[in-house]
């Protein structure tokens, strides 16, 4: 039979700073789709304890999957370690490089050269995409074992495992069973709430197997069911996403790949409704967003970028007693903001955006302090004060999908 081997990277583990949960979850999902485990060793930061590990996986196991160690400093040594086992050739691989380059220029960080490391690829090996990091993880054949490098971190390894490794596994052990995949997609509630709303189903449920993840915008589950027939697997899915629904319903908005702008542009359409923003420290994020939807110009008027205090006062015609009394940062100047591009866009829904993204704090208030206003004509008018954490991009970025929320509630 096909022996798997888990080896966790990292000095923190063997110190008992944190539990091995990367070797426990994988072990899991990968008894599930029949692979089955052997082994599982931890190792420290230590080049040479890591190349005999894996010395001795190379020698006794099938599969090896390696987690942690892949990062930028210098007590990440998978690589290294697996480089002196195997003598293969490492290098740069561009596309990685690039969005390790794109991310430190967004952030306007110089990045230091140290980062460059975890875009090197071992000659030969398949690159597998994180869309959660930075480190790209790999696959490696190498004299009759299949390695397999992920990051350590647990949100980036999970995705990793279930988008690629699993189905890239069960295609080489040729697996007869049919797999198949829903993704629930949900809103305005956290990767660990809803892991604790649903402990329950998911620790008892076998299959399909439920995985939280996290993903840059938003979190969703992942259910994964095995079947002799597809309509099979589908019932079993449906039947899960029911149960799941009944519990946290009220955050969900859509499957597979559907995003939330889109949800909220099939609402609008339903309802006959035109929408319009006003938007200060986003800068038209919001309806860039929006606009990306095909079919948008049937509910979508426009935007208001309003960065400047004249621009609130004079084209957008917010009442100077508003902002000379409280501010542009505030609850009256959010809803005021939200009504008057409805009225000047002539649209039936305005959303206003007003807040701080750092780096200074401005009017007394902190940096992170975000207002959104959604006002309907002849209905609700809403406003919410958020304290959004993260650099500037980072805000500017939860500000818009907080506006979105807000939208679908
Ligand atoms: P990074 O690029 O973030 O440095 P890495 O591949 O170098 O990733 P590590 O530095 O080893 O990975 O781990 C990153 C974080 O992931 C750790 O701080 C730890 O919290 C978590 N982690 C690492 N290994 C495990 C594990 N086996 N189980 C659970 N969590 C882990
Ligand atoms: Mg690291």
């Amino acid at each position: 039979t096909i022996k798997t081997e888990i080896i966790a990277v990292g000095t923190e583990l063997l110190l008992g700073q944190i539990a091995n949960t990367n070797a426990q979850w994988i072990s899991e999902h990968l008894a599930f789709h029949g692979i089955n485990v052997y082994y599982h060793g931890v190792v420290g930061d230590n080049l040479n304890r890591v190349q005999n590990t894996f010395q001795l996986a190379q020698e006794r196991s099938d599969i090896v999957i390696v987690t942690g160690g892949l990062g930028p400093t210098d007590d990440d040594l998978t690589r290294e370690a697996f480089q002196l086992l195997s003598g293969l050739s490492i290098d740069e691989h561009q596309e990685s490089m690039d969005k390790i380059e794109a991310y430190f220029s967004r952030l306007n960080v110089t990045m230091t050269p140290n980062n460059r490391k975890q875009a090197r690829i071992f000659s030969g090996a398949k690159v597998i995409r994180n869309s959660m990091g930075m480190a790209p993880g790999m696959i490696v054949h190498y004299e009759g074992t299949i390695w397999v490098f992920l990051p350590g971190v647990p949100r980036e390894m999970k995705a990793m495992m279930l988008e690629d490794v699993i189905p890239y596994l069960r295609k080489k052990l040729k697996q007869k069973d049919i797999i198949q995949s829903l993704v629930l997609r949900f809103i305005g509630i956290g990767e660990s709430q809803l892991e604790h709303e649903l402990k329950e189903l998911i620790d008892s449920q076998i299959n399909p197997t439920i995985a939280p993840l996290a993903q840059n915008d938003g979190v969703v589950l992942r259910l994964t069911a095995k079947a002799s027939s597809e309509e099979e697997a589908m019932l079993l899915l449906n039947q899960t996403k029911e149960e799941i629904l009944s519990k946290v319903g009220e955050y969900y908005f859509g499957t597979n790949d559907e995003t939330i702008e889109q949800t909220i542009v099939s609402r609008l359409i339903e309802n006959n409704l035109k929408i319009a923003s006003a938007e200060s420290l986003t800068g038209g994020k919001f309806i860039e967003k929006l606009i990306s939807v095909p079919g948008v110009s049937q509910v979508c008027q426009g935007s208001i970028v309003c960065y400047d205090e004249s621009v609130k006062r004079n084209v957008l015609k917010v009442k100077n007693e508003i902002i000379d009394t409280f501010g542009t940062v505030s609850r009256e100047c959010a809803l005021e903001m939200a009504k008057k591009v409805s009225e000047l866009l002539h649209a039936s829904v305005g959303i206003s955006f007003t807040g701080i993204a750092g780096p200074d704090s401005i009017e007394g208030k902190p940096v992170g302090t975000v207002y959104i206003s959604v006002y309907i004509k002849d209905g609700k008018h809403i406003v919410n004060k958020y304290e959004l954490t993260g650099d500037r991009e980072g805000i500017r970025h939860r500000a818009v999908l907080k506006g979105y929320e807000l939208l679908y509630n």
